[in-house]
């Protein structure tokens, strides 16, 4: 027969913000469950080191996860290996179908189920990442200093990572498959006007050329769509910035979402369109998308969540 679970809060994710609104939640004594989902740790579990975690100059993303998860674990939060393939959020409590056949019913929910960059689906963009292929300029151009970096991309992101890699990069060549950014005027302006950005119009990367001892980027391979000649762009360095995809297939029809799928919360809290149900981390962020943020909201959910739970409780 199948198991269900009660919980008064059930935390979906276990990135930064899940995590930390479990320590939270578990310290206000509400017991919550946390199921993980199929990347336990979430995003930082795929990066090597972490250097503005608060508090730790260096620290291994993988290891930091582990950590979070011992402390959320040791509060009293029960941390369950599971995945969620439905949630039905049309009346409380609300219902979880997770992957192992349990149910979990639960008076509030917490969304932490974060984002992942898109990638290529290059096969040697998959062999070269963590080691000079990365979707986070901010997380890694700091190796790249004195060095030439490329990053693909059109719109915001892009050249805002293109931007900020010219704090470290000799020289950074951004490349788009148009002849047109979509980014905001002025950032283009900046870009344009910026001595160590070049710019590579209709262009697709065809393949991330590297050494295997050591494991490291040569350069990337391009192919020009309009005129079809194949050129290779030496680079140590290829961050690719083509967009997020938040994490909302559960609550797409659900909940109101913005920008592409980022679940929309009330400005300054982390309360959604249902109440009773609040949103954390990556899955409402198309703008700053860092772990400390992350976690900041994942304190936020759990404070929501407490203040909404003691509210329908008296
Ligand atoms: P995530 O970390 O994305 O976690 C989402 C969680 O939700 C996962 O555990 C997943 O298993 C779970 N989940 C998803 N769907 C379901 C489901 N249906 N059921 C159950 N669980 C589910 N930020 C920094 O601050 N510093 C860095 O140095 C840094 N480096 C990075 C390097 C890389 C390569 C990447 C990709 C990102 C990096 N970031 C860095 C960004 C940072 O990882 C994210 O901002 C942060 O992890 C977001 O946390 P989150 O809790 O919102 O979600
Ligand atoms: P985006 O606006 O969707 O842009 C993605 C870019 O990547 C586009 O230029 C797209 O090309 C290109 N692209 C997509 N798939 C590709 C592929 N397979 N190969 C090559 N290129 C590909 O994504 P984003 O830049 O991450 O921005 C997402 C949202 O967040 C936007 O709403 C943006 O405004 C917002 N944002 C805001 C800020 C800010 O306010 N400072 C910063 C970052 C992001 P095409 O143009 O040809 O489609």
């Amino acid at each position: 027969m199948a198991d269900t679970r009660h919980t008064k809060v059930l935390i979906i994710g276990s990135g930064p913000a899940g995590y930390t609104a479990a320590v939270y939640a578990a310290r206000a004594m509400i017991n919550p469950i946390l199921v993980q989902g199929i990347q336990p740790g979430g995003q930082l579990t795929i990066t090597t080191e972490v250097e503005n975690w608060p508090g730790d100059t260096h620290v291994m993303g993988p290891d930091l996860m582990v950590r979070m998860e011992a402390h959320a674990t040791a509060m009293g939060a029960e941390v369950i290996s599971d995945h969620i393939s439905s949630l039905d959020l049309s009346k409380r409590p609300f219902v979880a179908q997770a992957d192992s056949g349990i149910t979990f019913t639960a008076d509030a929910v917490i969304l932490a189920t974060g984002a992942q960059a898109k990638w290529l689906g290059l096969p040697s963009e998959e062999k070269f990442k963590g080691f000079g292929v990365s979707a986070c300029a901010t997380c890694d151009g700091f190796f790249y200093r004195g060095k030439e970096v490329v990053v693909i991309g059109g719109g915001n992101t892009a050249e805002g990572e293109a931007l900020f890699l010219t704090n470290f990069a000799t020289k950074v060549t951004l490349i788009h498959r148009r002849d047109t950014l979509r980014a905001e005027k002025i950032m283009q302006d900046r870009l344009f006007k910026h001595p160590k950005i070049v710019m590579q119009w209709d262009s697709e990367v065809t393949e991330v050329l590297g050494t295997d001892a050591p494991s490291s980027v040569t350069g990337v391979r391009t192919h020009n769509l309009k005129t079809g000649e194949m050129k290779d762009v030496p680079c140590h360095g290829f961050f690719v910035a083509i967009g997020h995809a938040p994490a909302s297939e559960l609550v797409k029809d659900q909940l109101p979402l913005h920008n592409g799928g980022y679940v929309q919360v009330e400005a300054g809290s982390t309360r959604t369109a249902i109440p009773g149900v609040f949103a954390a981390g990556d899955l409402t962020d198309h703008i700053y998308r860092q772990a400390v943020t992350s976690a900041g909201m994942g304190c936020m959910a759990a404070l929501d969540a407490e203040k909404f739970l003691a509210g329908t409780e008296h």
